[in-house]
């Protein structure tokens, strides 16, 4: 009886609460509208920015999902940001769900990292020699992904994929890799086979300057598709062919899909069987799920980790690593080279180190509860307006697709309407919301957002959606 009473009144408490914060951020998010001059899309500077651009960059941009192509219209030019906003050129505020593509999970220009950088920077921006911070990051990154025995620094999530599956062959002694259909991994030639991300929303599968020859050894499998996995290990042409297979544990690059319970475990035993390296691509992943990755998440162990985006702390840096023996051999330990001007930069080492110093387990709770917060919020809004839509999420990682199938592979996410997610992305971004402007994406939410900006998010998306 007791029990009953006492539920009974944190269910009320809980609703009052609601209620507040429903009210709450009707306020903030109309106030938003008055400092914004309500309705944004008139936006005269970044028009004529984006025709000078054009002059200078193809598509005026300096890589492709910038240019809006899938959502129509042209590029918003952002010039500052500040915690989880962003300001364009015309003076227009907008609560950010890019988050960079995915690296700031602190929001913009977090002051701790930016001391990071600072005090790195005013003692020297590049040595070309090994410096002892690069140790301490080293440190903490394989403290956190214990499976990364031995790693080496790079500058990009594309650097660290075309630099593992190198290792890979090299270490194995042979040629063939398997990738899965939609996974991005950024535009190294090998790897740019029925690729997502850019690649997959502008249409560009099989990639023009890519040779048949640079994808000749790659195999593409659908995702979570265990049969067609299997297949592929065992037809004659690949036996004991195959150096790497090399997946997003948690695809982000065709919005985000969630792997099948049995899914990755099941690719760590074919692995084994087939002598095949199992590379987890952790750039969006890691850290960004929890401290340990999606590896963690899953208690899968990789033979080899790419990582990219959130250990950048927002500057360029990438990681590949894994194994000890595999690593061994990297030049100048073994035979396979790898190098690069840059790698390590003092700058950005520090920015990731001043990044994994705050991202704890708290933060990765609060990550959480706000990641929740826009799921259900997101889901009655859908619930109510009968529109076919769905949000998928793990923590602060989601994409609201509209269609009402669950999304697992890309056949499925192909399902989604994409013309109606252009029309959803243009009537938020006039209300102040900056989503990646395109539908096959993952949005992200950070630490600088507050439970109030995700309400003012679902308000928004309330008035959205029947116009839709
Ligand atoms: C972004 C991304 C990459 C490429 O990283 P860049 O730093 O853009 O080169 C590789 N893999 C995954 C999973 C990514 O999301």
């Amino acid at each position: 009886m007791d029990g009953v009473k006492r539920k009974s009144a944190r269910t009320q408490a809980q609703q009052a609460e609601r209620t507040r914060r429903a009210r709450l951020s009707q306020v903030h998010y109309i106030s938003f509208r008055m400092a914004n001059n309500g309705i944004t899309s008139h936006r005269p500077a970044s028009q004529g920015l984006y025709e000078r651009a054009c002059q200078l960059f193809p598509g005026g941009v300096n890589s492709p999902v910038r240019a809006f192509k899938a959502v129509g219209g042209t590029p918003v030019f952002l010039h500052s940001g500040q915690g989880a906003r962003v300001q364009d050129v015309d003076g227009n505020t907008y609560l950010d769900f890019l988050g960079s593509w995915g690296p700031l999970i602190f929001g913009h220009a977090d002051p701790d990292i930016i001391a990071a950088i600072v005090a790195a920077a005013s003692s020297g921006t590049s040595f070309g020699a090994p410096t002892p911070r690069e140790i301490d990051l080293a440190e903490r990154i394989r403290l956190a992904m214990p499976t990364l025995e031995k790693l080496r620094f790079v500058s990009s999530g594309t650097e660290a994929t075309m630099s593992a599956l190198r290792v890979a062959r090299g270490f194995t002694k042979r040629s063939k890799i398997i990738k899965i259909d939609g996974g991005y991994h950024g535009h190294a030639d090998t790897l740019l086979a029925a690729a997502g991300s850019g690649a997959l929303t502008l249409g560009i599968p099989g990639s023009a300057g890519v040779t048949a020859a640079a994808v000749a050894d790659t195999i593409v499998v659908p995702f979570n598709d265990l049969d067609a996995m299997e297949a592929a290990f065992e037809a004659e042409a690949n036996r004991d062919q195959i150096a790497a297979l090399i997946v997003e544990p948690i695809p982000g690059n065709m919005g985000l899909v969630l792997p099948r319970p049995a899914y990755l475990p099941k690719l760590r035993a074919l692995c084994d069987h087939h002598k095949t390296l199992l590379i987890f691509d952790e750039v969006i992943s890691g850290f960004r799920v929890g401290r340990g990755g999606a590896q963690q998440l899953f208690g899968v162990r990789p033979d080899l980790t790419c990582l990219g985006k959130v250990i950048g702390g927002g500057l360029p840096l990438g990681v590949y690593g894994g194994r000890a023996d595999v690593m061994g051999v990297v030049a100048p330990e073994g035979p396979v080279y790898q190098a690069g001007t840059l790698s390590g930069n003092p700058l950005a080492v520090a920015a990731g180190i001043a990044t994994l110093k705050k991202l704890d387990d708290a933060a990765f709770r609060t990550l959480d509860s706000l990641g929740g917060m826009l799921e259900d919020g997101l889901g009655r809004v859908i619930r109510r307006s009968g529109i076919k839509a769905r949000v998928q999420r793990v923590g602060s990682m989601f994409t609201l697709f509209f269609t009402d199938t669950e999304v697992t592979d890309l056949a499925s996410a192909k399902q989604a309407d994409t013309t109606r997610f252009g029309r959803f992305f243009h009537a938020m971004l006039d209300r102040g919301f900056y989503l990646p402007p395109a539908q096959l994406e993952a949005a992200f939410i950070s630490l600088a957002h507050t439970p109030d900006d995700i309400e003012s998010f679902v308000v928004a998306a309330k008035e959205v959606f029947p116009t839709l």
